[in-house]
C-alpha cells in the first residue's frame, strides 16, 4: 500500500526534474537545499505538530489542516495556481492522525469543555455537530481520496499523494492502484 524513498531510483519517473521530485529528494534524501526565492510547489499535509518537512526556505506553499482534510481549501489552491503559477500539489497524510476514529475522542473533548469555557452540553452537541465533516477514517486512503478530488477540479495540476510517517520522519509513496 505504501513504498519507501530510499534512493532517487525509488522515485517514480512520473515525477522526475519535478518539484514533487524535489521535495523527496530534500526531505528523504538529504539533498542540499537550493535558494529560492519563487516556490515551485503546493503542500497540503496535517496540522499534527509531529510533521516536521525538511525543505528550503521559499520552496513551498503550505496549507495545513487536521487530516489534510481539503475541503474549503480549494480556493487557496485554485489562487496560488493562477496567480503564483504553481503547477505542483503534494498532499501530504500520516499515520497516527488524530481525526480517525473521532467518536473514540468525544469523551475527553466534552469532559475538558471548561477549557473551552463551555458546559458538557455545548461541547457534546459542537462535537456531534462536527465530527462527521472532519472524521477521515483512514489516513492512507483519505489522503488518497483528497488527492484524486483535487484532481477531478483541477485537471491540469499535477496532484500526487504521499504518506509521512511519524516515527522515522519519512515521506512514502502511496500505491495508488493497491490502496483502495
Ligand atoms: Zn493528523
Amino acid at each position: 500500500m505504501i513504498t519507501a524513498v530510499k534512493s532517487k531510483e525509488n522515485i517514480p519517473i512520473l515525477l522526475k526534474n519535478s518539484p514533487l521530485e524535489k521535495l523527496l529528494l530534500y526531505h528523504n534524501l538529504q539533498q542540499t537545499h537550493h535558494t529560492y526565492n519563487v516556490a515551485e510547489l503546493i503542500i497540503a499535509t496535517c496540522v499534527d505538530h509531529r510533521i516536521s518537512l525538511k525543505i528550503p526556505e521559499k520552496f513551498a506553499y503550505i496549507i495545513r489542516t487536521g487530516g489534510v482534510n481539503l475541503n474549503s481549501c480549494e480556493f487557496y489552491i485554485a489562487f496560488l495556481a493562477s496567480v503564483k503559477n504553481i503547477k505542483h500539489v503534494a498532499i501530504i497524510g500520516h499515520n497516527e492522525c488524530a481525526m480517525v476514529h473521532l467518536h473514540e475522542k468525544k469523551d475527553i473533548f466534552t469532559q475538558n469543555c471548561n477549557v473551552l469555557g463551555w458546559n458538557h452540553n455545548q461541547a457534546q452537541s459542537f462535537f456531534e455537530q462536527f465530527e462527521h465533516q472532519h472524521e477521515i477514517h483512514n489516513e492512507i486512503h483519505f489522503t488518497l481520496h483528497e488527492a484524486k478530488r483535487l484532481r477531478n477540479i483541477f485537471p491540469q495540476l499535477v496532484i500526487f499523494p504521499f504518506l509521512y510517517n511519524i516515527h522515522d520522519h519519512q515521506l512514502y509513496l502511496i500505491n495508488e492502484t493497491k490502496s483502495i
